[in-house]
């Protein structure tokens, strides 16, 4: 069975973090969301959270699990048996640093390969940041995430 790994922070999932899901799903057996728990990074939304806003928008694609982990990917990667890490590139910018962790990640455990994917051109600009930025004004988020996230997202800015 071919399992692949799709990490990141989904601080809150985007339509662009959608798009990957569905479209990655179709390539491998089983894929696996893994969602950084790393409160360095200062999250919006908990850990919680974010396992069950992205249970909610991927209900439709039957080969998808939600999990999340601390650490390492790599060290994670293996521990669950996936093959293949997924990363999306937006655009140059997140090349350079996406080219040195998989080359890094190669050197660690040459069994894990890393396949990026290049993102949907109606989602090239599409970020957690963006989507962040925009709800803190209490502006219009109906282009970057579902709508039934819409209010969870406004809520933590008290709008
Ligand atoms: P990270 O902090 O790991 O970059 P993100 O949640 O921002 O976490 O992104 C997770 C993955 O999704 C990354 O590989 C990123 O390149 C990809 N991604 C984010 N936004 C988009 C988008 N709009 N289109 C395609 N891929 C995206």
């Amino acid at each position: 069975m071919r399992r692949a790994i799709y990490p990141g922070s989904f601080d809150p999932v985007t339509f662009g973090h959608i798009d990957m899901i569905e479209r990655s799903a179709k390539i491998v057996d089983e894929l696996v969301v893994a969602i950084l728990n790393n409160s360095a990074k200062n999250p919006l939304f908990s850990v919680e959270e974010r396992v069950s806003m992205l249970k909610e928008i991927t209900n439709h694609v039957p080969n998808v699990k939600i999990q999340f982990f601390d650490g390492l990917l790599i060290d994670y990667a293996k521990k669950i048996e996936a093959t293949i890490i997924i990363r999306g590139l937006r655009a140059v910018t997140d090349f350079e640093y996406e080219l040195q962790i998989a080359q890094t990640n190669r050197i660690v455990n040459s069994e894990i390969d890393t396949i990026f994917l290049t993102t949907s051109l109606e989602y090239a600009y599409l970020s957690s940041t963006i989507v962040k930025e925009v709800a803190s004004y209490g502006g219009d988020i109906s282009h970057f995430v579902p709508e039934q996230l819409i209010p969870q997202i406004y809520e933590k800015y008290k709008i």
